[in-house]
């Protein structure tokens, strides 16, 4: 559930009238609302809460790639959200927007020494090796500061789900993570480092995950890995379940809900005694942000197709382009007609620019209002000013106030990202 819906036939974001956002900050634009973050973090939170037992005080750490604007993570920050990082640039953004280094945790495939290095003098509260040979440089790091780092093992436990191949990452030829065979000697190869301090073990095994049986055998995999290290007799204090669960799109009311998902993390957990930590992306930001965009025109063919040619293009939402993602669109206030079939496009010279064949909609004319649901999670994040477009602006709306919280560079900001080469600086 989300706070945009219609007031006198207008699509709002809480108490803002989109039309009225889109005359001062111009289109496409980003434009978050802070209720539905808040919504969607106190529903995990409350649930979390309710199953205290099994899963001891969990933490809820966001996946800032999902959307790392400072304005949501300081949203965030304040309800005592944590994040998940992948490299030093989400670290700082996570410290910048109020949210405590003993809440952020690093994860990711490919982290360089320098980002290491920069994880360890924060003070983060866990990173998550993926590799073996991440595991050795993290111990040439740590060991040249004198410090002990607490670790956690990505296992990859060959199960892989996901909204699309493109967004799957836990099955064995997926890049992520460690095969269960070789994390138990790695955890102990780690605990005997006194340059690391292992306090468990993570796993994510994709995203837009609709079901909760994939993620069920994967916490039950990593539940067995757990036992095994203790047997052993290694300490595993932590559980890091990753986030990945899906978000409706389409409207679909058969998802699993917040409270199902946890009482089945609780159910695997149960009795096992350790402190839980979910890294919830999309389910906190995708439904709280659209993507206000108007219409150039529309290009009616001979054939009967049309094409509804918008403002805002797959630099602006590279979701569709990049794994077929479904986005519905709304206009913001729809006239009054038959429903019609459009060719939902953007203005960009590439073929990929395409939301969406055959879409439905109302009467749509140029000059027209309408907006991409469901955008606030992998949108802005993944914009580009490719074709010199101007980096899409964010707005985060709070009740009846909004602020811009990125503003669109001027094309004289983007020229100044790009000093001549000396040589060019005179003319010939
Ligand atoms: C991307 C990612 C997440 C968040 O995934 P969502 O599907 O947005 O919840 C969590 N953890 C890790 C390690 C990730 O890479």
């Amino acid at each position: 559930m989300h706070h945009f819906s219609r007031i006198d036939g207008a699509l709002h974001a809480e108490a803002a009238p989109l039309e009225a956002v889109a005359d001062a900050v111009g289109t496409p634009a980003y434009v978050y609302s802070s209720a539905t973050l808040k919504r969607h973090y106190g529903l995990l939170r409350e649930a979390l809460d309710d199953h205290k037992a099994a899963l001891g005080d969990a933490l809820i750490a966001f996946a800032v790639k999902a959307n790392s604007n400072l304005s949501v993570l300081a949203t965030l920050a304040r309800l005592g959200c944590g994040a998940d990082t992948v490299s030093e640039g989400e670290i700082r953004r996570a410290l910048a927007a109020g949210i405590p280094a003993d809440r952020i945790i690093f994860s990711g495939v490919g982290k360089t020494d320098a980002e290491l290095a920069f994880a360890i003098d924060a003070g983060v509260r866990q990173i998550n090796i993926e590799s073996g040979a991440e595991l050795d440089r993290l111990i040439a790091v740590a060991a040249s500061k004198g410090a002990a780092p607490a670790i956690a093992i990505r296992v990859n436990p060959n199960i892989g789900a996901g909204g699309h191949a493109k967004i799957t990452t836990g099955g064995a030829t997926d890049k992520f993570g460690v095969p269960i065979e070789e994390a138990i000697p790695l955890y102990a190869r780690a605990s005997a480092s006194p340059h690391l301090t292992p306090v468990g073990l993570a796993c994510h095994i994709g995203s837009q995950i609709t079901t909760l049986a994939p993620m069920e055998a994967a916490f039950h995999t990593l539940r067995g890995v757990a036992e095994t290290l203790r047997a052993q007799g290694h300490s595993v204090a932590r559980l890091d379940l990753g986030g990945g669960l899906g978000v409706p799109y389409h409207g679909q009311t058969d998802l699993p809900s917040i409270a199902d998902y946890v009482a089945m993390c609780a159910r695997v957990l149960d009795g096992l005694e350790v402190e839980a930590a979910f890294e919830p992306g999309r389910l906190l930001a995708a439904n709280a942000g659209v993507l206000i965009s108007r219409v150039i025109q529309v290009n009616q063919r001979a054939d009967g197709r049309r094409f509804l040619v918008l403002d805002a293009g797959m630099n602006d939402l590279m979701r569709p382009a990049l794994y077929d993602a479904f986005h519905d669109l709304v206009p913001v206030r729809p006239r009054e007609g038959e429903l019609q079939a459009y060719d939902l496009v953007g203005p960009i010279c590439e073929s990929t620019d395409i939301f969406a064949r055959d879409r439905m909609l109302p009467p749509m004319q140029a000059g027209d209002l309408v907006a991409f649901m469901s955008a606030g999670a992998y949108g802005a994040v993944l914009s580009s000013e490719y074709n010199s477009r101007p980096l899409v602006p964010e707005v985060l709306v709070d009740g009846d106030r909004w602020a811009v919280v990125r503003p669109r560079p001027t094309y004289e900001d983007m020229w100044a990202r790009e000093p001549k080469a000396h040589w060019l600086q005179t003319l010939p």
